[in-house]
């Protein structure tokens, strides 16, 4: 038993305290001068609003290093609307936002996300009165997918309500002052992004043709921002 422990070490945790004494032995000597740039201040430009979801690992998917994403992550990506909940989630888009002045900002929904299937399937909610009470900031994109796909078959519902959900939040982020005065001067921008975990594919909504598209590299990325007042198309 580890001293300081009230239980022997599991596997899980022996691997985590493995990974951060190897983190310290060889990735940290090899980035030292980023750590050390990065302890007197952070300046990053993206603000990453996705699932809690242990599939999503953004540095990963996005190939990002330290100090480059600023992450808010919660039960089915949400973004409760402005004054309807002052909470973690809204704070941490306004700092985001005001005090570190974030240029983009991405909500990402994922494939056979747990939240997305709680929205679907109520009942398993019985036992979680809190998750139930939080999915209810997703209940336009459940709307949307009864009033748009009422056939469709479950699974297919299932990913469907996951991108609704990402637009849903997106309106959702709108209502933020912070949000909505950066956006209206043209200088944050928003996307909505899923992610497809079997395949990595992740899709991007396209403001301008008003649907999800495979994101590519390319100087063109697609946005879901509102046009900025005053400039022209
Ligand atoms: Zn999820």
């Amino acid at each position: 038993m580890a001293a300081g422990c009230r239980f022997p070490y599991g596997e899980a945790m022996r691997r985590i305290v493995e990974g951060v004494r190897r983190f310290q032995r060889e990735i940290f000597p090899q980035k030292q001068d980023l750590f050390r740039r990065l302890a007197g201040g952070q300046a990053p430009r993206v603000l990453l609003v996705t699932c809690g979801d242990s599939r999503i690992v953004p540095d990963l998917l996005m190939q990002t290093e330290p100090g480059e994403l600023f992450i808010c992550r919660n039960a089915g990506n949400i973004v409760p609307a402005y004054g309807a909940s002052t909470g973690g989630v809204s704070a941490t888009i306004e700092y985001a936002v005001v005090a570190l002045g974030i240029r983009h900002l991405i909500v990402c929904g994922h494939s056979d996300c747990g939240a997305m299937k709680g929205i679907l399937y109520p009942d398993t909610l019985r036992a979680m009165p809190t998750v139930a009470a939080w999915l209810r900031h997703a209940d336009a994109a459940r709307h949307v997918v009864e009033a748009l796909y009422p056939d469709r078959p479950e699974a297919e519902k299932l990913e469907l309500l996951a991108r609704e959900n990402v637009l849903a939040q997106l309106a959702n982020l709108l209502t933020h002052p912070a949000v909505a005065a950066r956006l209206v001067g043209g200088t944050l921008d928003v996307y909505g992004w899923y992610y497809e975990i079997g395949t990595g594919a992740v899709l991007a909504w396209d403001g301008a043709s008003n649907r999800f598209v495979p994101l590519e590299a390319g100087e063109q990325v697609p946005r879901a921002s509102p046009r900025p007042r005053g400039v022209e198309a």
